[in-house]
């Protein structure tokens, strides 16, 4: 793990968490977890891996079963959501559509019974802060997805969180304004200083975002690293497979995962010394060409290389050509366990 996130002061420590919700179901098992305050934490993994509801147990809307929740070394397991200095953004920002921004910002203030001109006072300079003072009066509906977001990202910052916890904020939006309004979420916490932490099954969402990843699989971590680490030393076959762009095969050095932009692809009547295969497809995908081919020898497993578009216009494949796959022997990364 970086030492250098482990030896700063943690926003959240999750120890030995454990969910349960029926006998026999393990939703979350026993995890451990630091997450550097003020860092961009994104917690990764297939469906129903456990993100959310570790998601829920550290914003108080969901019990735990056994284990602790720590806020700046303040035990906050089992204080109501609303004293534990976190705040939750929500899929699709969740905003009401029948109040204007500002009353959306405002709401949980008049909750609190807070009188209507000192909640509209604090709205508006947290809209301000946001760059949506002009835009105060507008219902949602009247407002673009980017400034929707900085609406919702006021209206949790009201509560003056030390951590803003996200469930899957852009995953109804469109593929361009989710690249958007990730860029801004990534700008506004450095800009905020606070720790978030992002629940998304994205692999592509999380190497923008994150600081940290943490990749989840059945309610366990497999791997905590930074975006770098983890896309170049996955610690396990699952994390190999899950983030993609790697082939993981059995070697004499046993099982491997190599990144499917470190092979070369040769003819095999090149003479080049590799492991036979035959090209199955060909995509063109802009600045490269992917090949998915499978190995002549063994399992006939199935291997994908991705040739820059240069690479490959000097010397193209076709579906059925017999070629030779070969890679450095250090870009062949082996796992831990
Ligand atoms: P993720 O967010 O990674 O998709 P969840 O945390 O939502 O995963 O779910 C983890 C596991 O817990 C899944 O098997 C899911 O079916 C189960 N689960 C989630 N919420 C409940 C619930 N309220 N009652 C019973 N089981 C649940």
């Amino acid at each position: 793990m970086n030492t250098s996130a482990a030896s700063q002061a943690a926003g959240i420590e999750l120890v030995a968490l454990t969910k349960q919700y029926a006998a026999g179901s393990v939703a979350v098992d026993g995890i451990h977890l630091r997450i550097a305050s003020g860092s961009y934490c994104c917690l990764l993994g297939p469906s129903g891996c456990g993100k959310s509801t570790t998601l829920r147990m550290i914003a108080g809307h969901e019990s735990t079963t056994s284990g602790d929740i720590l806020m700046e070394n303040r035990n906050i397991t089992d204080l109501p959501a609303a004293e534990r200095g976190t705040a939750m953004m929500f899929q699709s920002f969740a905003l009401f559509p029948h109040l204007s921004a500002l009353d959306n910002v405002a709401f949980s203030l008049k909750m609190k019974g807070m009188a209507r001109e000192a909640r509209h006072r604090q709205a508006q300079d947290l809209l301000e802060r946001v760059a949506m003072g002009h835009l105060a009066q507008r219902k949602p509906g009247e407002l673009s997805g980017g400034q929707q977001q900085r609406v919702a990202l006021a209206r949790a910052l009201i509560t003056q969180p030390r951590v803003l916890l996200l469930d899957e904020p852009l995953s109804a939006l469109d593929p361009f304004l989710r690249i958007q309004m990730r860029a801004e979420l990534r700008r506004w916490q450095k800009e905020l200083g606070l720790t978030f932490i992002h629940v998304t099954h994205s692999q592509e969402e999380a190497m923008a975002l994150a600081d940290t990843m943490v990749v989840m699989n059945q309610g366990r971590i497999e791997q905590i690293g930074s975006p770098h680490e983890v896309y170049n030393r996955p610690a396990t076959e699952f994390v190999a497979r899950f983030m993609g762009g790697h082939n993981v095969l059995q070697t004499t050095q046993g099982k491997v995962a190599v990144r499917n932009d470190h092979i070369h692809v040769a003819p095999l009547d090149s003479g080049a010394n590799g492991w036979p295969a035959t090209v199955n497809d060909v995509e063109y995908q802009g600045t490269y060409v992917l090949l998915g081919l499978h190995l002549s020898e063994g399992g006939g497993e199935s291997i994908s290389v991705m040739l820059p578009e240069s690479r490959f216009t000097e010397r193209p494949y076709a579906p059925g050509d017999r070629v030779s796959l070969s890679w450095a022997a250090w870009q062949a990364h082996s796992f831990a366990g």
